[in-house]
Formats: structure tokens, C-alpha cells, sequence
């Protein structure tokens, strides 16, 4: 059964063919959207219609929601996927889809609107009874109060911004003597990047993992878990590297975590994808965040449950119920993804440019998610991410050997990426012994 007539993706690369799959196997047809500097690109070429929204400039195409509706009226799509980044968590967008009579793919406004403020989310999820990491009590108005703040939780401190998100917005105060300082930058880039100075205070931990808990609900009260993705492999706060599960968790932890988690957010009435993110010390989870869309790191748990994310968001969109339980979805293997950006493996700058050879790897337990191909020309407007390789094994070592060898088969000629990288981090030791905290990875590079 179709769920939907026809399914506008509101995004681009990867992402965006990641989703024309999900519809395509669900026999929907898809609209593709691009600016002028993406008319050739692999997302165009694969969707059933496109059109056409705008310049490069992300603002004036995939952020341009008065364009992106106008391709959905004229194509006769009837619900929009917005993928992840872009519109993915505008909680305006998602009302405004509604309000067109048309079907937003994922949670209600209310939620978007409520996670996407750090310190609601924060707030909602203590009285669900959800751990947090110890911190102020809300936003912090004064330089006065954060030393006071800072004082009871003790330093160092993390300075967040209420609205930050893609690892922005936050600054350490390692002492008492760098609070002011950090205090002014923050809520100055606070204000010039989110358009909210609003700030908060977290105890900022010295050797935490970064664990998440992917979730699916109907809005019916039914709520299960796809286990944990551990995604402490970070260079300034944004992930490189992500496995399930992760090598620092055991079933009964996992277990406890998720019975906690689905629960909350049952009682929330939450519904359709979200992930819930903690960081994880000393045997303690502490919740940070809650992301109210897929994620880029989604495949990993998608193999190590068996299970399609997207074409459930469609069909939970669609108004069906989950139609099974926690009791229902077992794990098997163990699978990993790595973040190929275009960029210099050394220096992390951008890479864009022509991609003369694309030679992705295959074999046994191997995913490449990417809407590269060859003479693709990546353009310098957006995200670097130009594809995610997964695998998936019966256990983390065998995991570990296959990504090391699909790595040394993958071959992207023309523009630099972190394909090096990777290489180097899958074969040291620490890594190895799956030892490692969201510190590691900047400790690794720093050392070239
Ligand atoms: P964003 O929305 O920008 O991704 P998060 O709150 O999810 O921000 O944090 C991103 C990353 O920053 C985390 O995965 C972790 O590595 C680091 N981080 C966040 N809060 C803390 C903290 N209290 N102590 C130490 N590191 C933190």
C-alpha cells in the first residue's frame, strides 16, 4: 500500500537519495528540489520530477520554505521529507506544511519547537524523569549568576547556548578566571549565529562518551528503541565515526536506558523519529539533547536491527500504528559508519571540486550512501559530507577488519577527503580496544 501519493524531499546528496530509496521501494514517486549550482547533481537525475528552487546560496533555495511549497503545489506532492540539516528541525516549516493540507515527515511542531530549545528540552525531559547532566537551572541572565552557577556545579564549566546545534554555540571555562571571557563570547556568537543569546551552564565533563538512543512512535503511546549509537569520535563536537553498538555498553544497560527513555517519551506523546543523545561517564547517562529528525548515523542502527528508519518515518507519518514492540527487535552484529568529507584529511579545510574517479567499495557487509559519481563537481555552498561508509559484521572486531578494507578499496580521485583518516583511526590501537572518549579524536589529529 502507497501511504502517499507523492513525496517532496526537502534536501539534497546523500540524504536526499537515501530517501528517494525508502519511496521508491514503497512504490511512492519522489520530487526532487535543487538550487541552480545542483541542477546535475545525482539527487536531480535519480527523482521522478524535480524542480528547480532557487540560486546556491542555501538560504535562498533549500532554507526558501515559500519555494519549497510552491514545488510541492505544482508537482501535487502531498508530504515532505525534510531529511537532516536544512528545514529538518524549523518547527515553522513543519506548521507550515501543515497548514498547506500537506504531510510533514516527522514529529509534530510542538516538539520540534520544544527540543529545539536546549533548555525546554532539558526541562521536559527531567520531569519525564530522564537524568541530565548537572548544570544551571534553566537560561542564565547575568555574569553574576553563572559564577554562581559555576561555583556549586565546579569547573570546568560549559557555556551552551539555548538554540546551538551542528556542535556551535559553546564555550569551556576551564576556571573562575576564564568566565568572564567565556561568558561574553558566548552569548556575542549566541546572538550572531541563532539570532538568541540565551545561554545555560553544564558541568563540563573531562571524559565522557557521547551514547544516543534511536526511537520510533506512532503518537499512539507506542514507543521502541534501536539501541545505542556510540559517536564519541568528534573534531569539535561533530562526529566522524559512529558504531553500534557501542563497545562500552553491555544488553542490561541498554536495556535500562531504553526502558527509561521509550517511556518518556510515551508519555510525551511523541511522535515518528527522534534520537535522544547522553553523554556517559562512570557508568551514568546524562542527557544533553534530543534531535528531532534522522540522523546522518542512522545506517548503523538501521543494520544492526534490520530495520528501514525511513520507510517507517513514512509509514508512521501516514498515520499507521508501530505494529510491533520492544519485544519484536533484536540486534545482530555489530556495524560502524565513517563520515567521508570533502576536506583535507590534515587540515580539515574544504575540498570542493571535480571528482575525476569514483570507486566505491562492495563485498560482503558493505554500504556506501553518497551521491558522488564521476565528474561530479562538489560544489563549495554546503555540507562537506560526500559519503558515508557502513559495515556491518557478526562481531566489532570482524567490524572493525572490514571497514579497514573497505576503506583501503575506496577510491575518490580529484578532491582530498578524510578517507586517510579514517584509515589511521581504524587501525590504532586504542580504537582497537574500542578505548576512547569525545576527547580522543582531537588528542589523535592534534598529534600529526
Ligand atoms: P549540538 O546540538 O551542537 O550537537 P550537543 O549538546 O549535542 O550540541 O553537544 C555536542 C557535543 O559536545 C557532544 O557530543 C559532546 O561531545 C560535547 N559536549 C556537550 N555537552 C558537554 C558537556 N557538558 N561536557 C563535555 N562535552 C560536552
Amino acid at each position: 500500500m502507497a501511504f502517499f501519493h507523492k513525496i517532496l524531499i526537502a534536501n539534497r546528496g546523500e540524504i536526499a537519495l537515501r530517501i528517494q530509496r525508502a519511496c521508491r521501494e514503497l512504490g511512492i514517486p519522489t520530487v526532487a528540489i535543487h538550487s541552480t549550482a545542483d541542477a546535475t547533481a545525482m539527487h536531480v537525475r535519480l527523482a521522478d520530477e524535480s524542480v528547480c528552487i532557487g540560486p546556491p546560496s542555501a538560504r535562498e533555495s533549500y532554507l526558501n520554505i515559500p519555494a519549497i511549497l510552491s514545488a510541492a503545489a505544482i508537482t501535487g506532492a502531498d508530504a515532505i521529507h525534510p531529511g537532516y540539516g536544512f528545514l529538518s528541525e524549523n518547527a515553522r516549516f513543519a506548521e507550515m506544511v501543515e497548514a498547506h493540507g500537506l504531510t510533514f515527515i516527522g514529529p509534530s511542531p510542538a516538539h520540534i519547537r520544544m527540543m529545539g530549545d536546549k533548555i525546554a528540552a532539558k526541562t521536559a525531559m527531567a520531569g519525564l524523569g530522564v537524568p541530565l547532566v548537572p548544570g544551571s537551572d534553566g537560561a542564565v541572565a547575568t555574569l553574576d549568576e553563572a559564577r554562581a552557577v559555576a561555583g556549586r556545579i565546579g569547573y570546568p564549566v560549559l557555556i551552551k547556548a539555548a538554540a546551538g546545534g551542528g556542535g556551535r554555540g559553546m564555550k569551556v571555562a576551564a576556571s573562575a578566571a576564564d568566565l568572564e571571557e567565556a561568558w561574553r563570547v558566548a552569548r556575542t556568537e549566541a546572538a550572531s549565529a541563532f539570532g538568541n543569546d540565551q545561554v545555560y551552564l553544564e558541568k563540563y565533563l573531562d571524559r565522557p562518551r557521547h551514547i544516543e538512543l534511536q526511537v520510533l512512535a506512532d503518537g499512539h503511546g507506542h514507543v521502541v528503541h534501536f539501541g545505542e549509537r556510540d559517536c564519541s569520535l568528534q573534531r569539535r563536537h561533530q562526529k566522524l565515526l559512529e558504531e553500534a553498538g557501542s563497545p562500552a555498553l553491555d544488553a542490561a544497560a541498554r536495556d535500562a536506558l531504553g526502558a527509561r527513555v521509550t517511556a518518556a517519551l510515551a508519555e510525551l506523546g511523541y511522535r515518528n523519529a527522534g534520537t535522544l543523545e547522553f553523554l556517559y561517564q562512570d557508568g551514568q547517562f546524562a542527557f544533553i539533547e534530543m534531535n528531532t529528525r534522522l540522523q546522518v548515523e542512522h545506517p548503523v542502527s538501521e543494520l544492526i536491527a534490520d530495520v528501514d528508519l525511513v520507510q517507517e518515518q513514512i509509514r508512521l507519518a501516514a498515520g499507521e500504528t508501530l505494529g510491533y514492540t520492544q519485544a519484536d527487535i533484536s540486534f545482530s552484529g555489530h556495524a560502524i559508519e565513517c563520515r567521508i568529507n570533502a576536506e583535507d584529511p590534515l587540515t580539515f579545510s574544504p575540498t570542493p571540486g571535480r571528482v575525476n574517479v569514483f570507486h566505491p567499495p562492495g563485498g560482503p557487509g558493505v554500504r556506501v550512501d553518497s551521491a558522488l559519481y564521476a565528474g561530479y563537481v562538489v560544489p563549495p555552498y554546503y555540507d562537506s559530507l560526500v559519503a558515508k561508509l557502513i559495515v556491518h559484521a557478526p562481531s566489532r572486531r570482524e567490524a572493525v577488519a572490514r571497514l579497514a578494507r573497505a576503506l583501503d578499496e575506496f577510491v575518490i580521485d580529484g578532491i582530498k577527503t578524510t578517507i586517510p583518516l579514517h584509515q589511521r583511526i581504524v587501525r590504532d590501537k586504542d580504537f582497537l580496544a574500542g578505548d576512547y572518549t569525545i576527547h580522543w579524536l582531537e588528542r589523535f589529529v592534534g598529534g600529526e
